[in-house]
């Protein structure tokens, strides 16, 4: 495919290939964009805010919902080019379009509802005269930068609000995942969106990031990927709006008092899905000891009837993960934890970019396996003594993005959502639980900002404060 840059489908000086990562083999090319598309890219950029301008909040609701009926449309063929190019198997391909139709329909709606309000100014001593009103405006350009694990859904998240709030903006797609962002990309135009609202840039992060996100003609930088890009970036950009949206290793708790069905079936949903890359993917099972053999009982034989594989496939689980080179960092993770006194109890065998989905237990605190995000399908279980070490350990961390515990007691699960620093916090549920419309995003290093249809177009606007001087 083409990138899309000043209006036009357009080829670059050389081109990358997107691999599927099951089979290795290159099935689609993609254009690396040099520094001089940047630049292009922005200047048109900037004529697509005028375009975008003259458009009304109807004309915008409206496109977005033209796009809604295009990617009912298009249902199939963007499951399977999620699946072709990120290995997800295809029924999380196929959800993943699902949730970006609600993600855009969203969208749509808060393009009706960018509200300002009146400020009582004659509140202020000596201020009878003074009428006081905000009024929401678009920031102007905005750069979206989006990682390989949600192609689709990710890039819905972040150009949906700019272009419900009136904004032009430029795409840069993970280099993994290109087509799925470039197919929206097209969905968008053919629904009616002016062509230099738009632009799609693929190519090398590395290459044009610095670039992109210097610039000083954008305003807004809105980022989902991993912590050390993130902190680059929000280091390069300087005075401009940023939304980070970085990794995490997400605990889940286990209380004596769990449904250990309930558990288990949310383990191996939080745990697997999409071989564990996801950025709420449970990586940490904290469980109390007095059950903590009845969960590894139950887990395992669960964990070991996922079948992994083919991702298109329909009985298939669990595909692979996105490089081999990824599957080799998991195999030598689980080996690290191994041999510094952890037990593999299932899984772990690799076979090209395919791991077998692992269970480890006697997981310690200080090992690499629960400090860093591991980003792939493996869960290590640790035990601890009641609900306190169990927030504790929770909580040493420096990530904070989704969290979850299981347990029948109200205050404990009460003292859970205080008490643990996380963005997303999960009653007797797991902790991948996303609904597009909820306010989503991380403390500590897994990020600032919020997304979410509805909070983005907040950080995607400005609010101008307006005074009149009455007589
Ligand atoms: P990544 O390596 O950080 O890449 C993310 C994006 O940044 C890609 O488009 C990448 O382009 C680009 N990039 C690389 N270097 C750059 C630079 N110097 N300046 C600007 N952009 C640059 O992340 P990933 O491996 O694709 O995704 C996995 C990470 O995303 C995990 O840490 C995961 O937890 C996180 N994530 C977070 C959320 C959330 O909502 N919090 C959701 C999903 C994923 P190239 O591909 O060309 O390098």
């Amino acid at each position: 495919m083409k990138m899309y840059i000043n209006g036009n489908w357009t080829s670059g000086a050389s081109e990358m290939d997107v691999v599927n990562p099951y089979t290795g083999q290159p099935f689609e090319t993609v254009p690396l964009a040099a520094l001089e598309d940047v630049e292009r890219a922005i200047d048109s950029a900037s004529r697509g805010v005028v375009a975008m301008r003259a458009l009304s909040a109807f004309d915008r609701y409206e496109i977005l919902m033209r796009a809604v009926d295009l990617l009912k449309e298009r249902r199939q063929d963007l499951g399977e080019t999620i699946t072709r190019e990120e290995g997800k198997v295809i029924s999380e391909g196929l959800l993943e379009v699902d949730r970006c139709i609600q993600t855009i329909t969203w969208s749509a709606e808060e393009a009706k509802r960018l509200y300002g309000e009146t400020i009582p100014l004659d509140a202020a001593p000596g201020n009878e005269m003074k009428f006081g009103f905000t009024v929401r405006v678009p920031v102007g350009i905005v750069v979206a930068i989006s990682p390989f694990n949600f192609p689709l859904n990710l890039v819905a998240h972040k150009v949906g609000p700019a272009i419900a709030a009136g904004n032009a903006v430029v795409i840069k797609p993970a280099s993994d995942t290109p087509l799925s962002a470039l197919k929206l990309t097209e969905v968008l135009l053919d629904a009616g969106l002016p062509a230099e609202a738009i632009q799609c840039l693929t190519g090398s992060g590395a290459a044009i990031g610095d670039a992109l996100v210097s610039n000083p003609a954008v305003r807004k930088v809105t980022f989902t990927g991993s912590q050390e890009i993130g902190e680059r970036i929000t280091h390069t950009a300087g005075l401009k709006k940023v939304t980070m949206e970085l990794g995490s290793n997400s605990p889940l708790i286990v209380l004596p008092d769990a449904d250990m069905e309930k558990v288990v079936a949310a383990t191996v949903q939080s745990g697997y899905s999409n071989a564990g890359q996801v950025c709420i993917s449970t990586q940490r099972a904290i469980v109390d000891k007095s059950v903590y053999a009845d969960y590894l009982d139950a887990l395992t034989p669960v964990v070991e009837s996922l079948s992994t594989g083919d991702p298109m496939k329909d009985a298939v689980n669990v595909g692979p993960m996105v490089r081999e080179s990824d599957a080799e960092r998991v195999e030598n993770w689980i080996q690290e934890a191994v041999g510094a006194g952890a037990k593999l109890v299932t899984g772990g065998i690799r076979e090209g970019a395919v791991v077998r989905p692992a269970v480890l237990a006697d997981v310690k605190q200080d090992m690499r396996f629960s400090r860093d995000e591991l980003f792939g399908p493996a869960v290590g279980v640790t035990p601890v003594s009641g609900i306190n070490e169990a927030i504790k350990f929770a909580n040493d961390t420096r990530f904070g993005l989704s969290a979850a515990i299981f347990t029948e007691n109200i205050d404990d699960a009460l003292k859970f959502a205080l008490e643990v620093d996380s963005g997303n916090l999960n009653i007797n549920g797991g902790t991948q639980f996303r609904a597009d419309l909820m306010p989503y995003g991380g403390l500590k290093d897994s990020g600032m900002g919020k997304e979410g249809p509805r909070y983005a177009v907040e950080e995607m606007t400005e609010l101008k404060m307006v005074i009149v001087h009455r007589s």
